[in-house]
């Protein structure tokens, strides 16, 4: 499990990387530019992690940048995908807590949270319950 004085350590892409991967089921693909896996596939696409080429990936539109931990809208999609699993809702708003101090487990400490501490309890929860 992924302690959340790991998780500090973490830059925001990284962070950002784990949820698309881990949460979000994104896949890595092979950059032909740079031959390194570099981006995840979804709704939303990422450049190369390693040389920010976009064509390397077979991309023919440049990406739009997705990033939970300012965007409220790609929260959002992470929330929807989040709240089709039940264990882990329960689990994200125990990490919460747990990450905030405030052991209530109630909606108010979620509708108070900030994205990036939102990110951190999900992918906390997520490391617990699924190992990844
Ligand atoms: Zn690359």
């Amino acid at each position: 499990m992924i302690t959340l004085d790991e998780l500090r350590q973490l830059t925001d892409d990284q962070l950002i990387e784990k949820l698309a991967v881990d949460v979000m089921g994104w896949q890595n693909v092979w950059c032909m530019k740079c031959h390194n896996t570099g981006m995840h596939l979804g709704k939303y696409r990422m450049p190369c992690r390693d040389c920010a080429s976009w064509r390397g990936l077979g991309l023919t539109l440049p990406p739009r940048p997705w990033n939970p931990l300012t965007d409220w809208n790609h929260w959002r999609e992470v929330e929807l995908k989040l709240m089709e699993d039940e264990t882990l809702w329960h689990d994200f708003l125990k990490a919460l807590s747990a990450i905030t101090g405030d052991i209530t487990h109630h909606i108010g400490v979620y509708m108070e949270a900030d994205l990036p501490t939102r990110v951190s309890a999900l992918i906390s929860a997520h490391q617990e319950l699924y190992g990844k």
